[in-house]
This record gives structure tokens, C-alpha cells and sequence, in this order.
């Protein structure tokens, strides 16, 4: 099957400037990222916090206008469109935010809120609008009791919620999830996560789903994207992450995870050192300062995109192409 999104080598280096007479540094938030996205699937895209998983979001999506790569959707180039093309996509590419507080404008009515994309975009009339946000309030578990309420009469999960809801009023293909549960408590988290899920099938979505919690990305992905240091490590489906790790770093995420299976001896891999500053990252494996397992070519020469399988890869020194 032909992907619905295909990003490939995408870059996001941010300029800083280090005085009037030296050359500007490159922050290298996000440092040659490819993947796919198919119809209909959830990638989970997982890292510690900084290691540019949120700006690749906002990069694919041209909130931020990428530094180099390119980005497939429907196999057009979005990051060669003008911003007058770029509409219509816009509206087929959405994102969710995290923080269920700010995301929302405190002064608007709930109605209003859900409404107003859809003005933007000119979709429907007046009464087609409101009706659909009825639709859309009842889908996300709410109801139309809700509409003339304001944001902070919800508590956070319902929040999230509107926000869901307005992501869908624009009948998007592609929802970018940007730590979406992560500021909820955890009963909560699964209740949106199950709505997340239900709301995939019905609406015929796919997911990007960024998070730094690995037992999240778990529960909801399909196929699971490792960052580190604004490099994708390794890329497996969900079985194949969790019950065969390749890459050291996924490894040592995975061994830091609550045991679920007592009788599997899983010692905890410590790493040393802190993640380094993406304004000088390390040569060859961006991993390697901090890896187990590293040999002098892991300091020397970066490391290539094996093939573990076909629907597994990593980019470790330690594999052979397996083809
Ligand atoms: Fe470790 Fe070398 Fe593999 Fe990098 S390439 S993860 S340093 S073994
Ligand atoms: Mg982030």
C-alpha cells in the first residue's frame, strides 16, 4: 500500500546566534527523519523530552517551515506548496495539543469554539454548523448541554475532548496527537485513549501520536517511532519494539518500564551521561556517548537504517541489513 504521508529527511535546524562577527550555530532539533504513515494506522512517535519528536510534528504540519526534506501527503510535496495551496491540505492535516488549558480561548463559549474552524474553512451554513457540533460533542462523549458552557466549567479530560472534537470538525485525514493525554491523570488517560481509538475507526483517521510515555504509545500504536537527539533510531511495529528491541537506546527505555511479567527477568539498563546538546551533536551515532555498546566506528561513522524485517529498522552499527 502506498503511505498516506511519507516524510523523508527532514530537517529542523534552528539558527542561533553566537555574536555579530561569528557564524550563526544550528540548533539540529530534528536531524534527517524519514517514515511513513499508512491510512487508517497509528505511528507512535516516542523520545525523552527535547529530543525533537514535537518539532517534527509541527515541522510535517508546517507550523514551523522545515529546513530541508520533504513531505509526501497523497504523493504531493506539502513542503513545496505555497501557503495559498497549503489551505486545502490544512485542513486534512490537524493537530491536537497537549495542554488542555491553553489550547482553548477562555472567553469563547464551547459552541463558538468548535464553530469557528469550520467558518474559517467556509464549510456549511450557519445551521449545518451547529448541528454538526452537536454531532461532534455527542462523538467525544459530551453533549449539546455543553455547547453554550465555557472552557473552564470542564475538567481536564473534557477539555481534551472539545479538543478532539474540533480537530474533527474539519473532517481531517491526518490527526498529529502532541502529548495528548500526557497532562491527565492516568484513570483519565485511558478514557481519552479508548475515545482516541473509537474515533480513528470512525472517522477513517491516522495518527501521528508524539509522546514521551512509552506505556501510552504502547496502548495505542500500531507502529512505534524511537527518537533520539532529533535522529529516528529504530522503527518496529508495536510487537516487535516491545518484545525485540534492537537499538541500545530503545532498549534501555524499554528496561525502564514497570515490569508487567514478573517472571521475566528484565535487568534495568542504566545509561551514563546526559542526552548531549543538539547544538553540537556527536559524531557518527548520535547515541554513542551513552551507549553500551559503542566501538570506535560508532564514534567514527553514522550509522546506516538496517533492516531487521520488513516492518522493523534500526540504525545501529551492532546489525546486518537482514534482506
Ligand atoms: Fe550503540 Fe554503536 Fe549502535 Fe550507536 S551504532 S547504538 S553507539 S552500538
Ligand atoms: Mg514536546
Amino acid at each position: 500500500a502506498e503511505p498516506l504521508l511519507r516524510a523523508t529527511d527532514i530537517r529542523q535546524h534552528f539558527p542561533v546566534r553566537r555574536g555579530f562577527f561569528k557564524p550563526n550555530a544550528y540548533v539540529k532539533a530534528v536531524n534527517g527523519v524519514s517514515f511513513d504513515l499508512m491510512e487508517g494506522e497509528t505511528f507512535g512517535l516516542v523520545g525523552e523530552s527535547g529530543c525533537g519528536k514535537s518539532t517534527l510534528g509541527r515541522t510535517l504540519l508546517r507550523l514551523i517551515e522545515p529546513t530541508d526534506g520533504a513531505c509526501f501527503y497523497r504523493n504531493e510535496n506539502i513542503f513545496e506548496k505555497t501557503q495559498a495551496e497549503f489551505g486545502k491540505y490544512r485542513r486534512e492535516l490537524q493537530m491536537v495539543f497537549q495542554d488542555p488549558y491553553s489550547s482553548l480561548n477562555p472567553k469563547m463559549r464551547v459552541g463558538s469554539i468548535l464553530e469557528e474552524a469550520m467558518t474559517i474553512h467556509g464549510i456549511g451554513t450557519r445551521k449545518e454548523r451547529t448541528d454538526r457540533v452537536i454531532d461532534l460533542l455527542e462523538t467525544v462523549g459530551l453533549s449539546s448541554e455543553h455547547y453554550f458552557r465555557f472552557p473552564h466549567e470542564f475538567s481536564g479530560g473534557q477539555r481534551q475532548r472539545i479538543n478532539l472534537a474540533r480537530a474533527l470538525s474539519l473532517t481531517p485525514k491526518v490527526v498529529v496527537c502532541d502529548e495528548t493525554v500526557s497532562a491527565l491523570d492516568v484513570s483519565i488517560q485511558a478514557q481519552v485513549l479508548n475515545l482516541m481509538k473509537r474515533i480513528r475507526k470512525e472517522f477513517d483517521l491516522s495518527y501521528l501520536f508524539i509522546s514521551h510515555d512509552l506505556g501510552v504509545v504502547k496502548y495505542i500504536s500500531d507502529r512505534i517511532g524511537v527518537m533520539y537527539l532529533g535522529n529516528l533510531v529504530e522503527v518496529a511495529t508495536s510487537k516487535e519494539l516491545f518484545e525485540a528491541p534492537k537499538h541500545p537506546y530503545t532498549q534501555a527505555l524499554i528496561s525502564a518500564l514497570p515490569k508487567t511479567n514478573p517472571k521475566i527477568d528484565k535487568q534495568r539498563i542504566k545509561l551514563s551521561g546526559e542526552v548531549p546538546s543538539p547544538l553540537n551533536p556527536p559524531s557518527g551515532c548520535c547515541f554513542h556517548t551513552r551507549c553500551p555498546h559503542a566501538t570506535d566506528i560508532c564514534r567514527k561513522v553514522v550509522p546506516t537504517s538496517r533492516t531487521i524485517s520488513g516492518t522493523h529498522k534500526a540504525a545501529c552499527h551492532l546489525y546486518e541489513d537482514n534482506v
